[in-house]
């Protein structure tokens, strides 16, 4: 699809036509994947940020309470999270300037020590970091770099990313690609953005090789400057997972448990998406990105409540092997988009 194709789907709001677009997506991801969906685990470890984003409830102006977790309690979160069956542990963390201080060696001995111990793939999503550490962590066989541009229109960027520089944080992505490591691309939803800045994102995602591509809706948090910006209709987000599904087939899409909690699911895969992120074991005191509580310490964003819905709608949660192979193939995808 060009531009002007993609932004006539965006459009649709007919129920009858969006349900076929979305049946149309479903139907692509059923012939990529089967009935497979994947599971990440999400470990927040540190909600210190040097940064003030716009629309981010961590940014460094905002008077929050915040954490920064011992090694030894990250290492047994993500224990916790591989043995509840995820395929994959992403340790994320807000721009912390005590982990560059100490040229990320304390998270490079975390990260070794989960990769021993749960022997899953590690995504890390650390925020712009310089080209020498992005080298240590691809040398360590991290496999995913997640690093969002939020949009591609560079106006809309700098009132959203202040003080961050484009083409620094695009630099970061394309050089982590080139070091090996895979890497997600992702937008944000209803931050005052147009239908063309948003064909143009998913565009860019695959001009870029992302073999993950994320949608999430904005959510309006206390003491941000968009604190009284609406939240998008949540058919909006929708509606672009399904675009991304129809482009790029075989890539990842995220349905994220942050923005709807566990009810959020089922529309979002119907949309076609096929990742679940956001899985956070309850009571360990950690945080969602963009709803910071939302039903982590009942249990709702454990593997074991996913697996339910999906078992309802008829796909199954993948092994981990099957996440394995999937990364070998999309490696080889991505390297030729
Ligand atoms: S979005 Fe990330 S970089 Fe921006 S303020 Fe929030 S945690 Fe920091």
């Amino acid at each position: 699809m060009n531009k002007n194709e993609i932004v006539d789907l965006l459009k649709i709001d007919s129920p009858d036509e969006v349900q076929k677009l979305f049946s149309q997506a479903r139907k692509a991801r059923e012939k990529a994947f089967g009935n497979k969906i994947f599971m990440y685990g999400f470990v927040y470890f540190s909600t210190w940020c040097r940064n003030n984003c716009n629309f981010c409830y961590y940014r460094n102006a905002n008077q929050i309470d915040r954490y920064r977790k011992a090694p030894e309690e990250i290492i047994a979160i993500a224990e916790n999270l591989a043995q509840s069956g995820v395929h994959l542990i992403d340790l994320t963390m807000g721009e912390d300037l005590s982990y560059h201080q100490d040229d990320f060696n304390s998270l490079l001995e975390i990260v070794n020590r989960i990769k021993e111990s749960t022997g899953l793939p590690v995504m890390l999503s650390p925020g712009l970091i310089e080209d020498r550490y992005i080298d240590l962590f691809a040398k360590q066989g991290v496999e995913w770099y997640a690093l969002y541009q939020e949009t591609h229109n560079r106006d809309l960027y700098s009132r959203l990313r202040l003080d961050q520089d484009y083409d620094q944080r695009m630099h970061g992505k394309g050089y982590a690609k080139e070091k090996g490591m895979l890497i997600e691309e992702g937008i944000l939803a209803g931050v005052d953005e147009s239908l063309e800045d948003i064909a143009d994102s998913i565009l860019e995602m695959g001009k870029i090789g992302a073999a993950q591509m994320r949608v999430m809706s904005f959510v309006p948090q206390k003491g941000i400057p968009m604190e009284r910006v609406e939240k998008p209709s949540p058919l909006l987000e929708e509606k672009i997972i399904a675009i991304l599904r129809l482009m790029y087939p075989e890539v990842l899409i995220p349905a994220s448990l942050d923005i709807d909690g566990i009810k959020g699911l089922e529309d979002r895969m119907n949309a076609g998406a096929n990742v679940i992120t956001s899985i956070i074991p309850p009571k360990t005191g950690l945080a969602g990105v963009a709803q910071s509580s939302m039903d982590v310490d009942d249990g709702g964003r454990t593997v074991e409540e996913a697996a339910q819905i999906l078992r309802r709608m008829g796909l199954r949660p993948a092994t981990a092997l099957e996440y394995r192979n999937y990364l070998t193939s999309i490696r080889k995808h991505t390297n030729c988009m």
